[in-house]
């Protein structure tokens, strides 16, 4: 491949979907803007896979890409393994990146493994925190972070003998710049000399995923259930206080696996990393594989009846007591307040 000493900028995967931008890769963008400050010369680039995509490149751009490498081509209209494979490996191939992220979607999961393998480099697999080296000044080696043994340990992962340095980061942990249409970037057309050579399998049909209500990733206020709400009753509860703050429901995996509400509302390692306003955590103890799902919410409420309980250590205003007791009189305070 090429030499360590050759490789320059961060690259980031420009995940769209039907025409649309995944929020991962915009918040990608927005770190590789932060570890560029920390690396001299250093741009950040995205690549950008579709057909008819140009209105995406710019608004990459507006998000904080200094450059868009862009792979236009009818092939790419939906995403399939071998042609964005190519076209990925061709892109490093040409450009020589330091460091590459994908988001740790469905597809950046199939996709970031595939291309480590074709250009012989080392991918950290679903990661939450990427620095450059915080101990040695000017050392270019990025420091990866993902959870391990089932979030109670964190390992921070290396890696100092080839290029690019891969990465799948997990969707909700990093933060979007604002987009500013006044950036100026670059967009890069890339032939990646795709025929039908390339496209070795058919698809016979797209089953859309159907919605599962609200997407709670997205919502700004979250009432969240634990096994402590005991019971598909007790989320009535939960629902009466949401609706009067036009907040969503969501819970820990005890609830999920409990059968009391559907696997899309799970917040935590297994299910989905939140970043609300507020999060107001009901019956929940705060076991480690949830609170990293939750704990970067700005405002932490927490209802537990057991003062020891682990979630008091991240929330920023506790309550010890019975949650049927204390969230009937905390809805009944916010409705007069909402009036
Ligand atoms: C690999 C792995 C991945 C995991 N992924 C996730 C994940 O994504 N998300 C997740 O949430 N968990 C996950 N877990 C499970 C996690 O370890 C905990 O088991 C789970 O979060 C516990 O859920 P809980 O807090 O609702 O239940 P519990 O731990 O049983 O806590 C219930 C709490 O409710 C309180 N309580 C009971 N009654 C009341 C009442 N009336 N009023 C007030 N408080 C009350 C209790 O004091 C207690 O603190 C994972 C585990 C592993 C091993």
């Amino acid at each position: 491949m090429y030499k360590i000493e050759e490789a320059r900028d961060y690259f980031v995967f420009v995940e769209q979907r039907d025409g649309k931008i995944m929020d991962v890769a915009l918040e990608l963008i927005g770190e590789a803007t932060k570890l560029v400050k920390e690396t001299d010369g250093y741009h950040v680039v995205g690549i950008l896979l579709g057909h008819d995509i140009k209105d995406l490149a710019d608004q990459a751009i507006a998000y904080g890409c200094d450059k868009v490498i862009m792979v236009d081509d009818i092939h790419l209209k939906t995403y399939l393994p071998e042609p964005y494979t190519k076209c990925v490996a061709g892109i490093i191939q040409e450009f020589k990146p330091d460091g590459l992220f994908i988001g740790a979607t469905s597809l950046g999961r199939d996709l970031g493994p595939r291309v480590a393998a074709r250009i012989k480099t080392g991918l950290t697999a679903d990661a939450t925190l990427i620095e450059v080296d915080p101990e040695h000044e000017g050392n270019k080696l990025l420091w990866v972070t993902r959870p391990a043994f089932g979030g109670n340990l964190f390992g921070t992962i290396i890696c100092p003998d080839f290029r690019p340095q891969m990465a799948t980061i997990r969707p909700g942990v990093l933060l979007k710049n604002v987009p500013d249409n006044n950036h100026q970037g670059e967009i890069i057309a890339f032939d990646a000399q795709l025929s039908d050579a390339d496209i070795n399998m058919e698809i016979i049909d797209i089953v859309k995923k159907v919605a599962e209500g609200v997407d709670i990733t997205k919502a700004e206020i979250l009432v969240s259930g634990g096994r402590g709400v005991g019971g598909p009753e007790g989320f009535d509860v939960l629902a009466e206080c949401a609706e009067v703050i036009d907040a969503v429901v969501s819970g820990s995996r005890a609830a999920v696996d409990s059968g009391w509400l559907p696997k899309a509302k799970q917040v935590g390692q297994t299910g989905k990393t939140v970043r609300p306003l507020v999060y107001i955590a009901c019956g929940i103890s705060g076991a480690v594989q949830h609170t990293a799902g939750m704990d970067k919410a700005d405002l932490i409420i927490a209802i537990n009846k057991d003062k020891y309980a682990p979630i008091f250590d991240v929330a920023h205003v506790g309550i010890v007591g019975d949650l049927f007791k204390v969230l009937p009189e905390l809805t009944k305070e916010l409705e007069k307040v909402r009036k």
